[in-house]
């Protein structure tokens, strides 16, 4: 009877000890601004995509149609993020690469429409960015960053 209760105490214990060390780490990103500033700093739609996770209307974006060499950059932040040479079209209606630059990106889930989904955003600021799924072109990576073109900033070769 008493190993039995001195045995409950000690689950409850470990319990608590494990519920403290699943406490949510807010990730920490080397460019933070105050949501001011970024409101500020950014277009109206900018700053919806990349500070609050909006997405922007489908075909909205000029760079859906941007193909030329050169590097696709954060509009909240500059840091690099996609080479030109792994954009192709998806038909999506926004911006589409196979493959992001190294280390450029960071992952979160989402559940916003009722189903996991893959969130995507810049490892640099933390800006939304898009999502990512698994129906891109099979002869590269079968990847799919499906990205906001209000996130980006196009600088051509
Ligand atoms: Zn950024």
């Amino acid at each position: 009877m008493r190993s039995t209760l001195i045995l409950s105490l000690v689950s409850i214990l470990t319990l608590n000890s494990c519920d403290s060390k699943a406490q949510k780490k807010e990730e920490v990103f080397a460019v933070e601004k105050p949501d001011s500033v970024w409101q500020k700093e950014l277009s109206p739609m900018a700053y919806r995509v990349l500070r609050k996770a909006a997405t922007e209307p489908p075909n909205s974006s000029k760079l859906n149609r941007e193909y030329r060499p050169g590097t696709f950059h954060c509009g909240g932040c500059g840091a690099p993020l996609f080479d030109a040479a792994s954009k192709f079209d998806s038909g999506s209606g926004w911006p589409s690469f196979d493959r992001p630059l190294q280390n450029a990106i960071a992952y979160s889930t989402d559940y916003d429409l009722g189903y996991a989904r893959t969130e995507e955003h810049c490892a640099n600021c933390g800006g939304h960015l898009g999502h990512v799924f698994a129906d891109g072109p099979r002869e590269t990576t079968g990847m799919r960053h499906c990205i906001n073109g209000a996130a980006l900033k196009f600088i051509p070769k």
